[in-house]
């Protein structure tokens, strides 16, 4: 007669059979069907090197055992940071530890590693940062976001061009409730270069929509080259204007970051680019300074 199969798992309401009676042979060979059942994928994949590696450092089972857990635990967070950081549709990557602090004397550098910390993700704070541009604010709203990405936040970064033209579509296509939602939902929203460009006239309404929402619920860190004080002119209505900063600011913190472009400063100690006698920039040997205004 054939043998009789043991099962793989014990299955709810049975308990697992004396050793004694268990057929080792066949759970080995049913320890990889276990471990996709288990969704223990790393396990699975790395079992052998894994086994040899325990065994090469002569660890007891238990040992091994945590060994095994801790090789599943460390894909599983690799998987859900890459996805997150997908989601979170940064446009490129920038770190922390890439920023030059010494490029940039305006920013307290302990400030930063303080905001780095994700507290004032935690407590739903805002973060301003402005600036002229090139000066790394989005570069230091990429680092942030890849922190907060880090430390399990869910994140989504956009530009205030999309943001707003996708509300004022939704406004238009009467799907305007759907994508506040999806704006408001996750615990960050970076909202990069306010300012740039002009805003259609509805703008400012549909973003003080989003920002009341949002308002100590989730993080807003949003960047601008334009000061507050002419975000009035940015929106086109100074009452919308008071109203946005008014729920923006109250739990914020501003970095306000003076000084040059940084993409010119590489450009001016490769030689392509010379500062004029007077100290503003000429077009030395060909390479232009952007307008006042502009994204280079
Ligand atoms: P902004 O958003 O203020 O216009 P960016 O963040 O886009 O400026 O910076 C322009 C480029 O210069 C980016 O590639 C950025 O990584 C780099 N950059 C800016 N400031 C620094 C810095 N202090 N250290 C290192 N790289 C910097
Ligand atoms: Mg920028």
């Amino acid at each position: 007669m054939a043998r009789q199969k043991q099962p793989a798992t014990a299955t709810a309401g049975t308990t697992f059979p004396a050793a004694e009676t268990v057929d080792i042979a066949q759970l080995v060979e049913d320890l990889d069907a276990m471990l996709t059942r288990l969704r223990l994928g790393a396990i699975r994949e790395q079992l052998d090197a894994l086994l040899e590696e325990a065994a090469r450092r002569e660890l007891n089972l238990r040992e091994a055992l945590a060994w095994l857990c801790a090789a599943e635990v460390a894909s599983k967070e690799q998987r859900r940071l890459s996805m997150a950081m997908t989601i979170a549709h940064f446009p490129f990557v920038r770190t922390l530890e890439g920023f030059e602090f010494e490029a940039q004397p305006s920013i307290d550098p302990s400030k930063i590693r303080d905001l780095a910390t994700c507290r004032w993700v935690a407590n739903g704070d805002n973060v301003v940062l402005l600036g002229p541009p090139g000066v790394g604010k989005t570069h230091l709203e990429v680092a942030l976001g890849r922190e907060a990405v880090a430390r399990g936040y869910t994140v989504q970064f956009t530009t205030a061009m999309e943001l707003l033209g996708s509300l004022v579509k939704g406004q238009q296509q009467g799907t305007l409730e759907v994508r506040l939602a999806q704006y408001s939902k996750p615990k960050l929203l970076i909202i990069d270069e306010l300012g740039y460009l002009p805003l259609e006239p509805q703008a400012g309404h549909l973003f003080f929509q989003l920002i009341s929402r949002r308002y100590e619920q989730g993080s807003v860190l949003i960047s601008s080259n334009r000061p507050v004080e002419e975000w009035d002119e940015v929106f086109g209505d100074q009452v919308v204007a008071a109203a946005i900063l008014d729920r923006l600011l109250h739990h914020s913190h501003v970095v306000t970051i003076r000084g040059d472009s940084y993409r010119l400063r590489e450009k001016r100690r490769s030689g392509l680019f010379r500062p004029q006698a007077g100290g503003s920039s000429s077009s030395g040997s060909g390479v232009k300074p952007p307008p006042p205004a502009k994204e280079v």
